[in-house]
């Protein structure tokens, strides 16, 4: 009975009366762009698979969802079973939902009822799929993943062959939806020997299939970094996550793009992500004295500092203590001292007429300045992917023109 209750009221969301202390904007123009440039690049056969794990690498998969479906993506790779099913509440019908990661074997009939392909790499696996498909009078919609490289998941050549046989022979229940690989970090060229080897081996693994005449509906490889540079890469779909959220998977990929059309300077790619909080309060420093927990900041001169009212609680990462910037009247307003659980102070001495409640910009576009992710990460060795993913599900996400 309460174990009931507590997982019922895990789903439930319930609507909020106050403000939360930061909000996220999604930019639906530059998402139309993003697809429309991965469009370009990958041709009219692949389709796009949008990865949206990790909450859409942060930027929130109920909101990214039905963006990206106004984009005409109607395909979505996930990395576990938990989130096809955020994904499920909130895309259309018609959409696809892959699961790339994991499932557990409890949930195996739910993702078979929904008509959610998952990637397999165990025959035990194809048996459980097998019984439970049986049971629900439904095909399961089985990826066979090969293992080509990254030593992670995926079948090694004899637990493929078995794999295939057992297919074959259950046809009735086990539809052969697609057979793919991951590349093992394709975004950079010092890879390439490793990208090529990984290549070579899922073409062996083909051409077996082509042999023995059993081909999945769907051949699939490329990631983001494979999808723009390595058109070897591309076969029926590719798997395209940083890109849609308007990241250049790495500098190499950029270079590589602005070689191949020829030009100096070219941005396809737009970010979709806004960060932006208020000032809280506002401050007169005198000269010589702390700012915030211990003594890492002293005022060098008499100062005037913002409050922001959020802290490493909030995603916004420690790292960024006595580095870094917001952005408040189109300004650099650089941080003072320790960013704390749920605030932190920011320096406007130089900026006028800054008032409490003005905006804050914590990532993006502020008048003619700019706060790129990556400008988070050279100072805290965070991945882009890591600082946007840790972004918390309480911040509310809102839609953008
Ligand atoms: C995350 C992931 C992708 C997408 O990678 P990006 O570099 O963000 O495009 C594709 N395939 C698999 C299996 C993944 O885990």
């Amino acid at each position: 009975m309460n174990k009931k209750i507590t997982e019922i009221s895990g789903k439930i969301k319930l609507p909020r009366r106050v403000k939360h202390s930061s909000r996220v904007e999604l930019s639906q123009s530059a998402l139309k762009k993003n697809i429309n440039f991965i469009r370009k690049k990958v041709g009219t056969h692949p389709r796009i698979s949008s990865v949206v794990k990790a909450n859409a690498y942060g930027h929130g998969i109920p909101q990214m969802v039905g963006m990206l479906e106004k984009c005409g993506v109607n395909h979505f790779s996930v990395a576990s079973a938990f989130e096809a099913e955020e994904v499920l509440d909130h895309c259309s019908p018609s959409s696809e939902i892959m699961i790339m990661g994991i499932l557990y074997d409890e949930d195996v009939a739910w993702a078979i009822q929904h008509d959610i392909s998952f990637f397999v790499f165990t025959v035990e696996r194809l048996k459980l799929a097998l019984e439970k498909a049986k049971l629900l009078g439904k095909k399961a919609l089985i990826h066979i993943e090969l293992e080509t490289g990254t030593n992670r998941t995926g079948m090694t050549e004899e637990t493929f062959k078995e794999a295939v046989s057992f297919l074959k022979k259950n046809r009735e229940f086990l539809q052969f939806e697609g057979v793919c690989t991951h590349l093992g970090g394709a975004e950079s060229m010092s890879n390439y020997f490793k990208i090529e080897q990984q290549k070579q081996l899922f073409e062996d693994y083909l051409k077996k299939l082509r042999k023995a005449n059993f081909m999945p509906n769907c051949i699939h490889m490329a990631c983001s970094a494979a999808a723009l540079a390595m058109p070897e890469t591309i076969y029926d779909m590719v798997r395209v996550g940083v890109a849609t959220y308007g990241f250049w998977p790495s500098q190499e990929i950029y270079f590589q793009h602005l070689q191949s059309v020829n030009k100096k300077k070219d941005n396809p790619l737009n970010r979709v992500i806004r960060w932006k909080t208020d000032v809280m309060d506002l401050k007169l420093v005198p000269k010589g004295e702390f700012i915030g927990y211990g003594t890492s900041f002293q005022a060098t001169q008499d100062m005037k500092v913002a409050v922001i009212p959020l802290g490493y609680s909030n995603g916004y990462p420690r790292g960024q203590s006595n580095n870094g910037y917001v952005l408040i009247n189109g300004k650099k307003a650089p941080i003072c001292g320790l960013i704390n659980m749920n605030l932190f102070m920011a320096d406007i001495t130089h900026i006028p007429n800054v008032h409490i409640g003005d905006e804050v910009v914590l990532i993006g576009k502020q008048k003619n300045s700019v706060i790129n992710v990556s400008s988070f990460t050279n100072y805290t060795q965070l991945l882009n992917n890591e600082m946007l993913s840790r972004l918390p599900t309480a911040i509310p996400r809102m839609i953008v023109r």
